[in-house]
């Protein structure tokens, strides 16, 4: 592993960030340790590399080949700068030894202290739970930015992602949107996903990039100015991918979700309207929209005569087999979360009332398209209804 930081021979930690050739020069001729595991290590400097401290060839340093690189070495130095010249108190590697843990940066800022992680290569998804339960529970609130060489776009409004990835869905305060965060030292460039909605290899969101050095520490908690308008745009080619016949259900849950539509006399073309919309939180659930959406609709609603009543704990008992996420923000929130938004959303397109907490009336029929022009069309106007009803919604706000 690249250091940034070793001790002298006094345990004073030294740092090579912002250091000139001459006291490279000069810092060359002591002797540092690595304060992992205490072995000795040696200041590596050029025209090409930035400087750090490397073990020695026979090391046996647990970090030694954790697999961060330069890359990663380059941005923790690029965010300690940034929060130095901002003023911020900062710590490179600060080991925090009631929890055992050592983040990238410790940061004090109003008051509060934040572990800053940045995240370059492939972890156990556990040792990212891990580490964020214990920051918290240290009153430490951890942010995790991704190196951008995870981050591929696909458009404007879609990047293709893992797993690893939607596990850093964040939210940094009840107001702010869930966002994943990128960092490129190289052009500075930070890149926000806002408002994530993951479909498998894909999610969907509002990319948003800024120098960083433009900006303070406080802009990673302005409230963000993802509109659903903006998300019901590209809402639209998914569903029509969704509809086409050429979509790909390849995976063992899309076979078992299409057999069972069959069994039904049904296809993902003839579908109502109503089913696979995006809700907010979403993501903390991993089976796709269309399928949990799918199930409430054809399970729960559909049998329904109109004007009858359900409980939400059916909801909950159909929806038993479906596949939580467990990102980063799953911490402070539930997955019951998203399913009460889609309940909210169809009492919105007036399918649904409710009649207290727990209980919602059937208000309608939902149509069964004919054919894929009619379902597609239908798709358009409801999409477009959810926009005007949200507008509406703000100016009642306001
Ligand atoms: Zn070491």
């Amino acid at each position: 592993m690249d250091l940034l930081k070793a001790v002298d021979k006094n345990g004073t930690p030294i740092l090579l960030i912002n250091k000139t050739r001459q006291e490279l020069a000069d810092l060359r001729q002591e002797i540092f340790y690595c304060p992992q595991c205490n072995e000795q290590v040696f200041i590596r400097a050029g025209e090409k590399v930035m400087p750090h401290y490397a073990h020695f060839q026979q090391s046996s340093c647990p970090n030694r080949h954790n697999g961060e690189g330069d890359y990663h070495s380059k941005g923790k130095a690029a965010l300690f700068q940034w929060f130095s010249t901002q003023g911020i108190p900062v710590e490179l590697e600060y080991y925090l030894s009631a929890i055992r843990q050592r983040p990238d940066l410790l940061v004090k800022w109003n008051d509060c202290y934040f572990a800053i992680e940045y995240q370059c290569a492939v972890i156990s998804p556990t040792i990212v739970r891990e580490r964020t339960r214990g920051y918290r529970k240290a009153g430490i609130f951890p942010i995790w930015i991704l190196g951008e060489n995870r981050l591929k776009r696909r458009g404007t409004s879609q990047i293709k992602t893992t797993y690893f990835d939607s596990l850093f869905i964040q939210k940094f305060t009840p107001d702010t949107q869930p966002q994943i965060l990128f960092y490129n030292p190289v052009t500075d460039l930070m890149t926000s996903l806002v408002s994530p909605s993951p479909i498998k290899s894909r999610m969907y969101g509002r990319l948003h990039s800024w120098v960083l050095s433009h900006s303070g520490f406080q802009h990673f908690f302005l409230k963000s100015q993802v509109l659903n308008h903006q998300i019901y745009e590209y809402w639209l080619n998914e569903k029509k991918r969704f509809r086409g016949l050429r979509a790909k259900y390849a995976g063992s849950s899309d076979r078992r979700f299409i057999s069972w539509l069959y069994s039904k006399g049904l296809h993902p073309q003839y579908l109502p309207s109503e089913i696979h919309l995006p809700v907010t939180h979403h993501f903390l659930i991993e089976t796709p929209t269309y399928i949990w959406q799918s199930k409430i609709l054809l399970e729960i609603i559909k049998p329904l005569s109109v004007g009858k009543t359900f409980m939400y704990n059916e909801v909950q008992s159909t929806l038993q087999s479906i596949q939580i996420r467990r990102p980063l923000a799953s911490i402070y929130l539930e997955e019951s979360v998203a399913v009460i938004e889609y309940l909210y959303l169809l009492e919105r397109l007036q399918i649904l009332s409710r009649v207290n907490e727990y209980t919602f009336r059937k208000e309608k029929e939902v149509v069964f398209p004919r054919t894929l022009e009619k379902a597609i069309n239908r798709d358009s106007q409801l999409l477009n209804q959810l926009v005007k009803l949200e507008k509406q919604t703000r100016l009642h706000v306001k």
